[in-house]
């Protein structure tokens, strides 16, 4: 079950890596798909040319990106026709991401109608929180009807560090609190090896401050919009997902022209550092509370990755704690980034996310 393809259709862009074992055979990335004016082509037409241009023989399995998998999916899951009803009935809890998704799954399914596909769902590592950490409290039997919980998202990259972490760490099993910072961003505690706490909710808009997404907010800035500034409810949720986080507050959803800026003196800049980072450390603090016991902070994707910046000041001040960043080994982004010695490792691991998808399809045959 050596070589297998991933594909993660995104809500504009189309990602996809040929695996054989663990190394990588073929990749590639189109962007702008379905944007307005772009010359990009729809995903089953981008996916189309891509199957057909790369060498496909001794395919094991396919493994597709899903982003919501529901309260149905806890693991990943061997696709046939019932999985695609069930995806296709999640669709009002991701109509940004699910669509695509099962655009993906119609090509291969009909291109590669002997080889396995399997659903991975970015949804299912955080199925092993406790009902008390995924329940809001709100109207119980509004909830259950409408699905309504935290789900939390980015699992198979909180998956994948954590255990990448615990491994770095020379342990069989690890406390960690993950960070994965890109245009979207989560912080996961895990818990040996289980999410037991994330920052995104019932969709991937809720927790971090992110790129162009809010992260969290009191919901009557909702009604407030609403009824007092009379935005209709389809502008609201524009502003909250595409022109809040980074771009509301500079202008700019790059962390990188923010950085620049704030070098610059621009307090705008300054400001939406500051409530970057200050959203994360809250995040850690909530998350020391909920594992009791830390062995590891680790920042991964692009700006987890890049940036000594943010891990210094999303941590300063922690120093009580037993939580230290070291400012060489952070400029020179080690791998392992506080002083030896210390209670609680800080730690840079770049995050895999198309690697782990392929292992878990594999397993997910496996065991089906
Ligand atoms: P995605 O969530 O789309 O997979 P990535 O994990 O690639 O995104 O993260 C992309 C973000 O990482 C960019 O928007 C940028 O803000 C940030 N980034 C990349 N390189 C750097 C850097 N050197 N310094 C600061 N931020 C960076």
């Amino acid at each position: 079950m050596s070589r297998v393809l991933v594909i993660n259709c995104g809500s504009s862009s189309l990602k996809y890596r040929l695996f054989d074992g663990d190394e990588t055979k073929a990749k590639g990335l189109i962007e702008r798909i379905g944007e307005e004016g772009g010359d990009a082509p729809s995903h089953s037409t981008a996916l189309r040319q891509i199957m057909d241009s790369i060498d496909l023989t001794g395919l094991a399995a396919v493994g597709h990106r899903v982003v919501h998998g529901g309260p149905r999916f806890s693991e990943p899951a061997v696709i046939d026709d019932d999985v695609v009803s069930d995806i296709v009935a999640l669709a009002p809890l991701a109509p940004l991401h699910n669509p695509p998704a099962l655009s993906g799954i119609a090509v291969a399914r009909r291109m590669l109608p002997d080889v396995p596909q399997v659903a991975v769902f970015d949804t299912a590592f955080h199925a092993t929180i406790p009902p008390e950490g995924v329940t809001w409290a709100i109207d119980r039997k509004l909830a259950e009807r409408w699905q309504i919980r935290r789900y939390g998202f980015h699992g198979t990259s909180h998956a994948y560090v954590a255990r990448e972490t615990t491994r770095l760490l020379g342990k069989s099993t690890a406390n960690v609190i993950t960070l994965h910072l890109g245009n979207g961003a989560s912080a996961c505690a895990v818990e040996g090896g289980r999410s037991v706490a994330t920052s995104m909710g019932l969709s991937p808009q809720g927790g971090l401050v992110m790129g162009t997404r809010s992260g969290d907010i009191d919901p009557t800035v909702v009604f407030h919009l609403h009824r007092v500034a009379g935005l209709p409810l389809d502008e609201i949720e524009d502003t909250l997902t595409r022109h809040a986080g980074l771009i509301g507050l500079t202008g700019e959803n790059d962390l990188r022209a923010v950085l620049q800026r704030r070098q610059g003196g621009d307090p705008a800049a300054k400001l939406a550092f500051d409530v970057y980072c200050r959203r994360i450390r809250e995040y850690v603090g909530a998350y020391l509370a909920v594992l009791g016991r830390v062995d590891a902070i680790t920042f991964t994707a692009g700006v987890g990755e890049n940036s000594p910046a943010v891990r210094a000041a999303s941590l300063a001040g922690l120093e009580s704690l037993g939580i230290v960043v070291d400012p060489e080994r952070n400029q020179r982004a080690e791998r392992v980034i506080s002083p030896d010695g210390m209670p609680i490792a800080v730690c840079v691991v770049p995050t895999d996310e198309e690697l782990e998808i392929a292992n878990q399809s594999r397993a997910a045959l496996r065991s089906s």
